[in-house]
């Protein structure tokens, strides 16, 4: 078991409350990890030395390339430590460990993206503004930011935030879940390896409700980027308003996956079964809803199902595993209620994945792919966040149908489309209302791209440079030469 304590200042320290969360595997239901259970005085300390770093200046008065060094060498720590990282997140997530090493690389790679925006943070000069005038446009580091992250991908959804907010100059203070705080403690220690100052990154670990909230109504706290339910980033938001503290959010999501008669037939069932099961559907992402012409479907559903089926479900660390457990046993009990939910609702299971059959799965949380057919728009399958590995499936003769159908949900975090006709393809992802659509592929990202959502699914870019934007402000500063002269004469 893996004892933890909150990290301030550069150090471990044990909660004032002297009180642990304990971190049960979904798996076999063995103690993985202890965190503490911070309370008020705890977020109190480390935003003081956050705040105490952003008013000396240390950090955001370095030149950037000398910030950009430093990310770098925290990049490269995480890549040497990617194997320990992995298997933390495997474990405590319940994430295939094949899925969990992606994961690592690729939070190495945002820091590295981050740092080379620090080289380029930009700013402008206009000269044009009248004789012996200028005027300057410049960014500067908002303050200490609070960031709030999930269970899910806790250390992607982590460094969508940090090392953009690093490379802006912003000291931090992480609330990691409850669930699956190890990677982040862990990670800190190479940032301080890196050479990154103590008191710039800061984890207080505990319940959201008391840690979280804490974090947003902190006066010192300038922003909140938080990822998360629709439902705590909407609390977030109404506490943040009375303080006027920038807000983030990157919230729940329930894409689809729009597949066309004319699309690469083998290329949209891999797209398609791998979008809804990707860390057993708990992603904000994920294509849960496919929409298929229904020239097609017939053919389609079934050969989809023959591929669920050779899906391996299994321990986390099994090599051969796709396909983990739940995070929790009430996740696990809330998806199970869905799929009763969608039979209730008159859909058709056509691959039931309530007990799936796997090597050695015990009492884990286990969910396999789950399909569902002649699902309505107005099915709360269709139209609410599941977050399980549970596909539904709705069929359309027109394009402007499959138009509609994917955008008459309350989310707009992601959708995709298969074709083969680039007009099709073009004209089809202009009107879906989502922040990422991807075409003839599903779940690839780049760092250069931001990622965020339309509607209920938050606002805010994390990744491209839009995510190092999010850290700053924007400062005018008008400048006269020469002679003063009155603004509006009679008036000084
Ligand atoms: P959650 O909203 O329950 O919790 C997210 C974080 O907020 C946790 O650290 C939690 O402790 C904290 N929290 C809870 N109550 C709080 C409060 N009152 N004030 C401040 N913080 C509080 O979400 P979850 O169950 O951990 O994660 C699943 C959800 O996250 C899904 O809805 C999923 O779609 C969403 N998600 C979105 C993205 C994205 O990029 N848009 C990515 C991953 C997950």
């Amino acid at each position: 078991m893996r004892e933890y304590q909150n990290w301030i200042n550069g150090q471990p320290v044990a909660p004032t409350t002297e009180n642990y969360i304990e971190r049960i595997s979904p798996a076999d239901g063995t103690i993985l990890a202890k965190f503490p259970r911070s309370g008020y005085e705890d977020v109190n300390n480390a935003v003081a030395v956050a705040q105490k770093l952003h008013v000396s200046g240390q950090w955001s008065n370095l030149a950037a390339s000398e910030r950009a060094k430093v990310l770098n060498k925290f990049a490269e720590l995480i890549e040497v430590n990617s194997e320990m990282l992995a298997k933390i997140e495997a474990e405590e997530v319940g994430k295939p460990i094949i899925y969990a090493r992606g994961e690592i690389l690729w939070a190495a790679e945002l820091v590295k993206f981050a740092a080379s925006l620090a080289w380029q943070i930009p700013g402008e000069a206009h000269t044009h503004l009248g004789e012996n005038k200028f005027g300057l446009v410049t960014r500067e580091a908002r303050g200490v930011v609070g960031l709030i992250v999930p269970w899910n991908f806790p250390l992607v959804c982590l460094f969508q935030k940090l090392p953009y907010a690093l490379a802006a100059g912003c000291p931090v203070v992480i609330k990691p879940s409850e669930f699956t705080s190890g990677t982040a403690l862990e990670v800190v220690k190479l940032a301080k390896e890196a050479g990154l100052p103590d008191g710039l990154i800061n984890i207080v670990c505990g319940k959201g409700s008391v840690i979280g909230d804490a974090l947003t109504r902190h006066p010192d706290v300038k922003m909140i980027s938080f990822t998360g339910s629709t439902g705590v980033g909407k609390t977030i938001t109404r506490v943040a308003a009375d303080d006027m503290t920038r807000v983030a959010l990157e919230l729940g999501g329930k894409a689809a996956n729009i597949v066309f008669a004319d699309a690469d037939f083998d290329a949209a069932l891999d797209g398609v079964l791998f979008g809804v099961m990707l860390n057993q559907g708990e992603e904000c992402v994920a294509g849960t809803r496919l929409i298929i012409e229904e020239s097609i479907a017939d053919t389609f559903v079934e050969q989809l199902i023959d591929r669920a089926k050779k899906v391996v479900i299994g321990h986390p660390l099994d090599e051969n595993t796709q396909i983990g457990p739940l995070i929790h046993e009430q996740h696990f009990t809330k998806v199970l209620e869905y799929i009763e939910i969608g039979k209730s609702e008159g859909a058709k299971l056509v691959l039931d994945g309530s007990k799936p059959e796997g090597n050695n799965l015990g009492d884990g949380f286990y969910v396999g792919p789950t399909i569902f057919t002649d699902v309505k728009e107005t099915d709360r399958i269709f139209q609410e966040e599941i977050f399980g590995p549970v596909l539904t499936v709705t069929t359309f003769t027109t394009e402007a149908q499959a138009v509609a159908l994917a955008n008459n949900v309350e989310y707009g975090l992601g959708n995709g489309l298969w074709t083969k006709d680039v007009d099709k393809a073009l004209n089809v992802s202009k009107k879906l209302q989502s922040g990422t659509v991807y075409v003839n592929t599903y779940l690839e990202g780049a760092a250069q791209l931001p990622f965020g959502g339309y509607k209920q699914s938050g606002y805010g870019r994390e990744n491209g440079v839009d995510a190092l934007l999010e850290y700053m402000e924007v400062k005018s500063t008008f400048i006269k030469l020469g002679a003063r002269t009155p603004v509006l004469p009679n008036t000084i």
